[in-house]
């Protein structure tokens, strides 16, 4: 049976990859998107992520970010070394402590308790936790799942019908919005922003999540640059892509006081600052859509609106999207 997957994201190539793990034969899947690995757009949110996996981001979700946690060991297997995906500890520190159940479902990721002497800290979760270098992860899947035999098409589709296999995963990230035939009207774009340093003495993690606060400093991974990002920004409907300067002051000024071990002994203008850059994840009122629906013509699978979270629970909305559609 033919497949097409529209959209060359993480979630779409994700997606592909999940179909080869189930044996799906790869000539018989198609990858439609207007972008892929190596383009750059306010409409292709991938290549501007940090990106980090967190284990603190809600209960809701734990399926799918500890699935995806397991299933990167396999995917890095495949890909083989320098493939933008790589391991480092990295300590989540929360401003109210996290209940017993809650950490008890953490297990998969070994982590340990720590305290902070900061008096905005309750405690925080340290563990080996993946990290990924985006651009490159994404061309390394691109490469591989077209190795196996996966076709690719470039371009713009107006609308759903313009497909004609039977089965259509739709992984349009915030293209959902406006592609035909599918016309999300709950998705918005949630506006980052982060600030690339380069910081060979940084070999890990550290956030600080509180209601008002998203804090982090992320090692990127097989980087010749030696390179670090220090966010960031949750923006609630802002498609807006250009950068300012008074977010890059404060993004410097938040991660330099939750972990003053970027400055290496100098202050916030010995920084040496690669270049800032701003991103729209992939928002939606009721969090990812994962779900079949029936046409005309066969089956669309939805898989998209991951906002934050593409590359962490990624894989688990994949494996979830694929099973759905094996239950057809
Ligand atoms: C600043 C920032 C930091 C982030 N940090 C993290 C992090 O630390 N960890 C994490 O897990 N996530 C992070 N994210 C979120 C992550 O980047 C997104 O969740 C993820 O990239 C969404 O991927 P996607 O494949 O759904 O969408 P996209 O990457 O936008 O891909 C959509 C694809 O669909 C195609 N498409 C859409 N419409 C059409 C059409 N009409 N015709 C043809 N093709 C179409 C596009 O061309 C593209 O190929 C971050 C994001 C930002 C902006």
């Amino acid at each position: 049976m033919s497949i097409t997957v529209i959209g060359a994201g993480i979630l779409g190539l994700y997606t592909v990859f999940e179909l080869l793990e189930e044996g799906i034969d790869p000539k018989s899947i198609n990858m439609v998107a207007q972008y892929i690995p190596g383009d750059q757009s306010p409409d292709y949110t991938s290549p501007y992520a940090g990106a980090y996996f967190s284990l603190t981001i809600g209960e809701e979700s734990l399926p799918l970010s500890s699935y995806t946690y397991e299933k990167l060991e396999v995917l890095k297997s495949k890909l083989g070394d320098n493939c933008g995906l790589g391991k480092c500890w990295s300590t989540e520190y929360q401003h109210e402590p996290l209940e017993e159940d809650y950490l008890k479902k953490l297990s998969f990721a070994n982590y340990e308790i720590v305290e902070s002497s900061d008096p905005r800290i309750a405690h925080g979760v340290k563990y080996m936790a993946w990290v990924f270098n985006p651009p490159k992860f994404t061309q390394s899947i691109m490469k591989y799942v077209l190795d196996k035999g996966v076709s690719l098409e470039v371009k713009r589709l107006n609308h759903i019908k313009e497909i004609n296999t039977p089965i259509i995963f739709n992984c349009s990230g915030n293209g959902a919005k406006k592609l035909g035939g599918v016309e999300d009207s709950t998705c918005y774009p949630v506006r980052g922003q982060v600030v690339v340093i380069r910081a060979p003495h940084i070999n890990e993690c550290v956030s600080f999540w509180s209601e008002d606060e998203s804090t982090y400093i992320i090692k990127r991974p097989d980087s010749n640059t030696d390179e670090c990002i220090l966010g960031g920004f949750y923006q609630d409907n802002v498609g807006d892509m250009s950068t300012y300067g008074f977010e890059t002051k404060d993004i410097l000024e938040r991660t330099s006081s939750i972990y003053p071990k970027i400055l290496n002994g100098g202050t916030i203008d010995d920084l040496q600052i690669l270049r800032v850059v701003a991103g729209l994840r992939p928002g939606r009122k009721d969090g990812p859509r994962i779900e079949v629906e029936k046409i005309e013509t066969g089956h669309i699978i939805h898989n998209y609106g991951a906002e934050g979270s593409g590359y962490l629970f990624g894989l688990g909305m994949a494996h979830k999207a694929v099973k759905k559609f094996l239950e057809i």
